[in-house]
């Protein structure tokens, strides 16, 4: 799982800028997790739930662990919105139906890692990553990419050698795994589907010494580098360890970054660990919590100056406060933001309305509408004013989050 973490991050700065080369920088402070790791967070979380009633085949668990895998795959779609999902998963992310849509999108290979370390055999590796991939990924191909990267990790986690596992997944999912990586990459360019990735990522995985040359392999065919790095990786934690460096680098990029908690690792903490060779002495991967985090101003402090720009921005915007906080006003503004259009000269109003929900505490329609100003590319400061006040919910967001959460 942090193997796939690891691989998503180095990959994400060349996912758009490809690199046919194995001399790169490996992580930079610009490199970042993205979906792919979001949704192996989700799958881990949807598992973790889940655990005793797949552990013991308890009625209606396949049917718990499928609704499980979406609910966290929706919360983690809400928490980290701009984390690079194609197109139609981030429809599907929307859509109250949340009906699978036959993709053989390499979406259902990237965050089905957690279940190679969940399962205690092949048999049940397979079944639960056809589960984690339905929800969306529901085509053949999908559902055959999640396999074969989940059974990978299960076979080689328990002992296989790279030849057995070259044959199980050749014989069981007819990918062309004879190809060499230097014959492969002049001409390999940017697919999404899995029959087009995921055989690249585990070629990149076979021709790798180390960890760290795996990922290497997998960024310098080019293409969907994140992902392929992402997959290449997850097989690769299998059986390599994972050197110091890389572990605390990435760890410091997350912190700066101020991503995830130490709940979006428990599933590496509490069963990967447990499961890796105990010749790696690997420890767990521990974030802060999210008040450890380095923040020049504590969560009061930070909040009280939140609150109080809004409260005198409000004042002013909303005849001296003498109707604030009435439930009257409130639905007159939810009525008033329905007509409102975004970029046609109502944009100074909508940041008004939106620091108001601010100011009330209704932190997800506040953001939705400084969204909605942003990409209506609004006037310049304009723009600005709802770009500062996003941020700074997220910050409140971040740092409180464990205390108030405005999307689950
Ligand atoms: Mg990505």
């Amino acid at each position: 799982m942090i193997g796939a973490i690891i691989g998503d991050m180095v990959g994400s700065i060349y996912e758009f800028n490809n690199i046919k080369d194995k001399r790169f920088f490996l992580l930079t402070k610009c490199s970042t997790i993205t979906d792919d790791s979001f949704m192996t967070m989700a799958i881990s979380r949807a598992l973790l739930d889940c655990d005793e009633d797949i552990k013991e085949k308890r009625d209606g668990y396949e049917q718990k662990l499928y609704d499980k895998c979406i609910e966290y795959m929706v919360y983690y779609g809400r928490r980290f919105p701009d984390a690079g999902y194609g197109s139609r998963f981030a429809k599907w992310l929307k859509d109250e139906s949340r009906k699978p849509y036959g993709s053989y999108g390499n979406g259902s290979a990237m965050r089905v890692s957690p279940v190679g370390w969940f399962c205690d055999s092949l048999e049940d590796t397979l079944r639960i990553a056809v589960i984690t991939a339905s929800p969306s990924h529901n085509h053949e191909e999908g559902i055959k990419g999640a396999q074969a990267i989940a059974a990978g990790i299960y076979l080689l986690r328990t002992g296989s050698s790279k030849d057995e596992f070259k044959k199980y997944i050749t014989d069981t999912f007819g990918y062309n795994l004879d190809r060499k990586l230097d014959d492969i990459r002049p001409d390999y360019s940017f697919h999404v589907s899995c029959e087009k990735s995921v055989p690249e990522a585990i070629i990149a995985f076979l021709e790798g010494e180390s960890f760290e040359d795996v990922i290497r392999n997998a960024v310098s065919l080019g293409g969907d580098s994140d992902t392929i790095a992402c997959m290449a990786g997850a097989l690769a934690e299998a059986i390599y360890e994972i050197p110091e460096e890389i572990r605390a680098s990435v760890k410091e990029n997350l912190i700066e970054q101020r991503e995830v908690t130490r709940k979006d690792f428990d599933f590496y903490n509490l069963v990967v660990i447990g499961k890796k060779s105990k010749a790696f002495g690997e420890q767990s991967f521990n974030m802060p919590n999210p008040w450890e985090y380095p923040l020049d101003h504590s969560i009061e402090e930070f909040y009280k100056g939140f609150h109080d720009r809004l409260r005198d921005q409000v004042e002013i915007n909303f005849e001296n406060g003498k109707r604030v906080g009435t439930i009257e006003l409130m639905k007159e503004l939810y009525e008033e933001i329905k007509v409102l259009e975004p970029g046609k000269g109502c944009d100074k109003r909508l940041l008004e309305i939106a620091e108001y929900f601010g100011y009330i505490k209704r932190y997800s329609t506040c953001m939705k509408i400084c969204d909605s100003i942003i990409e209506s590319g609004a006037d310049a400061e304009t723009g600005k004013k709802a770009n500062q006040l996003k941020e700074d919910l997220r910050t409140f967001y971040f740092i409180s989050r464990g205390i108030i959460s405005w999307d689950r």
